[in-house]
């Protein structure tokens, strides 16, 4: 196996802030989708920010935070073939789950990588049967999508990149590899 690219999200200045501007993109087409779901489904567009709301999206969307990273940390575990333990801490302002050292194949990774995203938007949707208004829950899905743009470059990477075959989560961002 063969390192093909890496990328610094950290050091790489570059990187940095063009994940940052994804992430705006990614906040817009995702607000978008949700004013036109909106639209779809009950013909009309509602929304309300009370105080109330704002503290329920601000509330939901922080504790999404660590349950996003924990599905990481699940899914790193499942697949790991050395049995490590999964690191989870803060740092630069961010929490994060990893497990450095240990590769993946694609596949693996793309689940590790895309399983927060799919499992949080599915509790979203749950919470929104629980009464809750629905400004609060569409908010809190359109902020943590944004919030995913990083995960969402990594796939994006591989798109990109067909030649990878296995990747690895580093303490800075990530390493894709080819096969011989
Ligand atoms: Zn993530």
């Amino acid at each position: 196996m063969q390192l093909y690219k890496e990328l610094n999200i950290i050091e790489d200045k570059k990187l940095y802030n063009t994940i940052n501007l994804f992430s705006l993109v990614v906040l817009i087409v995702a607000a978008g989708i949700v004013v036109m779901a909106q639209l779809i489904m009950f013909g009309e567009f509602h929304l309300s920010f009370t105080i109330s709301n704002y503290l329920w999206i601000i509330g939901i969307f922080l504790v999404s935070l660590p349950i996003h990273e924990l599905f990481h940390g699940i899914f790193f575990r499942y697949f790991s073939k050395s049995g490590k333990k999964v690191k989870y801490g803060f740092s630069k302002g961010m929490l994060y789950a990893s497990n450095p050292g240990e590769v993946y194949t694609k596949r693996q990774f793309v689940i590790i990588i895309l399983a927060p995203f799919i499992l949080n938007s599915t509790l979203f949707l749950l919470l929104s049967m629980s009464g809750l208004e629905s400004t609060v829950l569409w908010s809190v899905f359109v902020l943590h999508t944004a919030g995913c743009a990083g995960d969402f470059w990594y796939i994006y990477e591989i798109i990109k990149n067909p030649a990878i075959t296995h990747c690895e989560d580093t303490p800075v961002g990530v390493k894709f590899f080819v096969e011989n």
